[in-house]
């Protein structure tokens, strides 16, 4: 066994953290998430990955209620996730979310878009919202770079920057749907370092992803999506080798 795999089944998985119990969702005519059950435990790297259009991006987005579901549930650490209110806005912050396109404040510098949600969400006080995001940039390896805009920063550097954020706010589980797929190649493995090392110290993460390498490297599990609906979940060397759908087949013929 490779050393990277001892390190990645290292981690204790203590407990379920999320859990989506017959979750459904239209678009419309659309049915995007069929009856979609995932549980993930505590320290569990879940990579999502399947065909453009099957719904990865909507269930990320589910799980920290960027969007309504038409049926089922969703608990982050044993708490149901409710339509809306103040308890909704708490349960939120506890699950970080990292996009593709970045979504930075470009009005605002790195150290402040570190800051905000802190100030504003954790009502923390400056001076300690200020030493995290410094320590969090410190350790994405942008701590020089705090006094800029974003649009000074290359890709890599302000989805490291992104990440920083995320993490900012103490979130239980982080959710990354696609985040290396608006980089430039030589890019990408900045932030997959990052994430590497983030998995490694034991974060939970949903990792919506093409890269590949990292899913065999990081993930403890890799699910399936095609059409809405979860079709297959297995550790990642079984998944590769052994695919049982001939839409996994498919999709695996094509990527790798
Ligand atoms: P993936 O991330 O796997 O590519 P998405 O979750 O983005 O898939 O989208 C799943 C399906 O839902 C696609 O057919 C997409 O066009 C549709 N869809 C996504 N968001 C919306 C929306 N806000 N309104 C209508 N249809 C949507
Ligand atoms: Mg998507």
């Amino acid at each position: 066994m490779s050393e990277v795999s001892v390190t990645k089944d290292a981690v204790e998985k203590t407990g379920e953290l999320v859990a989506l119990t017959g979750v459904n969702k239209h678009f419309g005519a659309l049915h995007v998430l069929q009856d979609v059950n995932l549980s993930i435990a505590r320290g569990e790297v879940v990579v999502v990955i399947g065909p453009s259009g099957s719904g990865k991006s909507t269930l990320c987005r589910t799980i920290n209620r960027l969007e309504t579901i038409d049926a089922g549930t969703i608990t982050i650490d044993g708490n149901p996730l409710p339509q809306e209110g103040r308890e909704l806005a708490r349960l939120r912050a506890d699950v970080g979310m990292v996009f593709q396109s970045f979504n930075l404040f470009a009005h605002k510098t790195v150290l402040q878009n570190v800051m905000l949600g802190q100030l504003k969400v954790r009502k923390t006080d400056k001076k300690a919202a200020e030493e995290k995001a410094r320590a969090l940039l410190d350790r994405v390896g942008v701590g020089t770079q705090a006094d800029k805009y974003p649009s000074q920063l290359s890709g890599g550097q302000q989805q490291r920057v992104a990440i920083a954020r995320a993490l900012a706010m103490d979130p239980k589980v982080m959710l990354f749907d696609e985040p290396t797929s608006a980089l430039d190649p030589e890019m990408i493995n900045e932030v997959l370092d990052v994430m590497q090392q983030l998995a490694r110290e034991g974060m939970t993460m949903v990792v919506v992803t093409h890269e590949m390498g990292f899913a065999r490297s990081a993930a403890n599990r890799v699910v399936f999506m095609a059409d809405g609906r979860i079709l297959e979940e297995a550790p990642p060397e079984q998944f590769f080798s052994n695919p049982r759908s001939d839409r996994a087949k498919d999709f695996l013929s094509k990527i790798l």
